[in-house]
């Protein structure tokens, strides 16, 4: 009689228990359905295919492309007993002929294998023959340009849905915004698979974004609590990652800088003082955080804005390892974006950019969010928390709210007059009347929401837009230059039928403050 998953895990792996959604992933998979897997780095992935894997007879193929990993799973099945192997182009002919006969003979639970291998010499042909038991599709990512690693053999593996349309498929990756999701499930065909998203929170650690406007005295003040300990501040460019190293010794904070231009050994020097607790603040650009395993990092702040909610993440993640209180402090500037978006401009193709654009402006979303931080950061990744997590900016000081009715009433019109073919920049400025030559030419200058919003700021008008779109009044096309739609949800806005209440934009707090 086969052995259940739970047995599987004490008696092979040697662990008590699942954790959250691992056990429900794997009887997904051996009941023969597809899944699809969004986990963080250090989830526990792998157990999701692994233990399916040694519940069913045959053997699993797991797809995977970086042929180091594949050698540590390997090597970490087999010590537990697992008769596992690796097939890529890393083997001698004779080793590979030797894994083959395995293979036939069906001595082994777990090939692995990478997508090049799989795609040619006749693999599938091969395989067609023998009792697969799963095809497990580990960094799925990949399959997606819309990921940060597109490679283009694994654009290929739709193939496997066609030929194999019996055989489970579970597809697992660590990061993925809802359009690569969708991009890697339409691309392997796997449209029906049921979808697993958890193990983001990292509730130890308490999000804060503030306006930037002297950042070198918002960083000292935030560190002048926080003597002896250890935390990294990112700034985007060497030269900045430098100034404020300096700075900060300059001022009595012993800080070292860290980037990928300096030599080795210095990088060594820092990575070392760091992880021994001699150097407590290291300031560096994101070449540093890459394999370091620093468990009482108390703080993460970002000098600048990262370029995408993935980046922040797994930055921020190297905060409260030991699951102790960490902060992670987000310095917001409104030039840090236009810098940003300038970046993308140059040089990459108009797809590329289009996507990088897509992911600042989640991040630039996630920033000037005015509802709990953790809610916007889970739900990009598809993870939900049922309740504000009271260990954020915002919920431990909620934004003021104001009536908003007659504003947004305002704002949506102004999308719909400009025939909602137009981006956020440009209802702005038709709302605040600018005399720019687009507007003349359009002769949006004689629209009748041409300056109905002039008493309120670019930055008011901004923030409005985008609380409307994270409340779903308003869409932004994203196949088609981020033009703003209607929803249906806007209707009974616009015809007076529903009252709104926004939090006000933290700009004119300060607007006012001073008028006052
Ligand atoms: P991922 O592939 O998602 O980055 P891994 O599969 O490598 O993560 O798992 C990360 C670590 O967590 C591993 O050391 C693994 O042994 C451990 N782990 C996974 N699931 C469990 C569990 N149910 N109980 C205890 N430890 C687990
Ligand atoms: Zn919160």
């Amino acid at each position: 009689m086969p052995a259940s998953p739970i047995q599987i895990l004490n008696d092979v792996f040697g662990f008590k228990s699942f954790r959250s959604p691992q056990q429900e992933i794997v009887e997904t998979v051996l009941s023969g359905r597809d899944a699809f897997v969004l986990m963080p780095t250090g989830g526990g992935k792998s157990l999701c295919y692994q233990v399916p894997a040694l519940c069913f007879p045959g053997t699993a193929l797991v797809i995977s492309p970086l042929i180091s990993l594949m050698k540590d799973q390997v090597d970490a099945l087999r010590e537990n007993g697992i008769s596992a192997a690796c097939y890529n182009s890393a083997l001698g002919e004779a080793e590979a002929r030797r894994v083959l006969a395995q293979l036939h003979a069906g001595e082994l639970k777990l090939l692995y294998v990478a997508p090049e291998r799989l795609l040619s010499d006749g693999f599938l042909e091969r395989i067609k023959q023998l009792p697969i038991s799963l095809f497990a599709i580990d960094e799925a990512h990949c399959v997606s340009q819309w990921g940060h690693d597109f490679r283009p053999e694994y654009a290929q593996l739709g193939v496997l849905r066609e030929i194999f349309p019996e055989i489970p498929m579970i597809a697992l990756t660590a990061t993925a915004d809802a359009q690569t999701r969708g991009d890697i499930l339409s691309r392997l065909g796997l449209q029906g698979a049921t979808c697993y998203c958890a193990g983001f929170d990292r509730p130890n650690i308490r999000y804060s974004v503030i306006d930037k406007n002297k950042p070198f005295s918002q960083l000292t003040g935030f560190l002048s609590s926080r003597k002896d300990e250890a935390g990294i501040v990112y700034a985007l460019s060497r030269k900045r990652v430098e100034e404020v190293a300096k700075k900060l010794c300059a001022a009595g904070i012993k800080a070292a800088a860290y980037h990928a231009g300096l030599p080795d050994k210095e990088r060594h020097r820092v990575q070392d003082a760091f992880l021994k607790d001699d150097i407590k603040i290291v300031v560096a650009t994101v070449a540093f955080g890459m394999g370091i395993d620093k468990s009482n990092v108390r703080f993460v702040v970002h000098y600048d804005m990262p370029k995408s909610i993935e980046s922040y993440y797994q930055e921020t993640g190297r905060a409260g390892r030991d699951g102790l209180p960490a902060d992670a402090l987000l310095l917001f500037g409104y030039g840090d974006v236009a810098v940003a978006r300038g970046l993308i401009g140059n040089g990459g193709n108009a797809e590329q950019n289009r996507i990088e654009l897509h992911k600042l402006n989640c991040m630039i979303g996630f920033a000037e969010a005015q509802t709990c931080r953790r809610r916007v950061l889970l739900g990009y990744f598809g993870d939900r928390l049922e309740q504000d997590c009271g260990n954020c900016d915002i919920c431990e000081s909620p934004p003021e709210r104001f009536d908003a009715t007659e504003d947004a009433q305002k704002a949506l019109s102004c999308v719909y007059r400009v025939g909602q073919r137009f981006g956020v920049g440009h209802v702005i400025d038709v709302l605040r009347g600018s005399q720019n030559h687009r507007i003349q030419e359009l002769k949006h200058d004689q629209l009748s929401t041409f300056g109905i919003g002039k008493q309120h700021s670019q930055e008011f008008w901004g923030n409005l837009l985008r609380q409307l779109i994270h409340l779903g009044y308003l869409e932004q096309d994203l196949a088609n230059f981020s033009v703003l739609k209607l929803t249906e949800g806007a209707r009974p806005l616009l015809r007076g039928e529903l009252r709104l209440e926004l939090a006000r934009p933290r700009d004119t707090k300060v607007v006012e403050k001073k008028s006052a």
